[in-house]
């Protein structure tokens, strides 16, 4: 096991007793993320973080599409150097090599369902096109829950989609019976192109880049203390926080991501335990 992996919780105690988040911050670059919590930049964040840094990892897809079809399946950013590496999730395959003791197997053909499966209520709230509902494919991700959310101030425009989305959170969570466990998934757009408008005195003309992109994500760690907030007030919660990809500003002369390039394929995860405020 790299140094820099953390021990791994033995999931099949967490699920089942414990509320669980899975936070996507859409597009998050790692060095952006690594250089920002270095510099004292993500506060909120960092206090969380295990070593108060990110663990970098290898993306499952090199878009929003493919990446959480893998994450739904079990398979989370695998740690960036020779593994094997455990999963905390997997479904049950003859033959997979990354299941381990502490891996919670399951049955069905996604996460999602399984939880649902194990008394979780189970919520989507979207950000990014693939999550808003509109069409048949803006339906595919958000299907797998039980109860999704999407409106365009959680959207890529807003420039308060993580305000807006961290308030439905809050509104799910009070909605809740105490008993009633929560597996929370939320996908922050507020990184996703485009982010020049969280850069104070930047324009729309100058378009985006990496101080956009740093930006963006320190206005999300300005509000993350609310959703920890809301996801510790019951019980204890599971946290993982990862990118689903990174992006490229100009590397190597990319643009975008959905390509194979280091600034897209590697990006920042941690997982760790919220305890209970009360
Ligand atoms: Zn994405």
């Amino acid at each position: 096991m790299q140094a820099s992996e953390p021990p791994a919780p033995d999931m099949n105690e967490v699920v089942g007793r414990d509320d669980l988040l899975l936070l996507t911050l859409d597009t998050l670059r790692h060095d952006v993320a690594v250089e920002l919590a270095a510099a004292g930049r993500l506060p909120n964040l960092t206090a969380h973080l295990p070593g108060g840094t990110w663990e970098k990892r290898h993306a499952p897809g090199n878009f929003t599409y493919a990446s959480h079809q893998a994450m739904f399946a079990g398979f989370l950013p695998t740690p960036a150097a020779p593994g094997p590496h455990p999963r905390l999730f997997a479904g049950r395959f003859a033959g997979s090599e990354t299941t381990a003791g502490r891996t919670f197997v399951f049955d069905t053909p996604d996460l999602v369902t399984a939880l649902a499966g194990h008394g979780y209520r189970t919520v989507c709230v979207g950000g990014v096109g693939f999550f808003n509902k509109q069409g048949a494919l803006g339906n595919v991700l958000p299907g797998l829950f039980q109860e999704s959310h999407w409106a365009p101030e959680f959207s890529v425009a807003s420039p308060t989609s993580f305000e807006a989305q961290v308030a439905c959170a809050e509104r799910i969570v009070a909605g809740l019976p105490a008993e009633q466990r929560l597996f929370l998934f939320l996908n922050a757009s507020a990184l996703h192109q485009p982010n020049w408008f969280h850069l104070p005195g930047a324009t729309r003309e100058a378009g985006d880049g990496p101080e956009t992109h740093a930006a963006a994500l320190e206005y999300i760690d300005r509000h993350i203390g609310r959703l920890f907030a809301a996801m510790r007030s019951r019980r204890r919660c599971f946290a993982i926080v990862c990118s689903d990809h990174g992006t490229a500003y100009g590397d190597d002369g990319y643009t975008g991501h959905r390509l194979g390039h280091e600034s897209v394929w590697t990006v920042p995860y941690a997982h760790f335990f919220l305890e209970p405020s009360a």
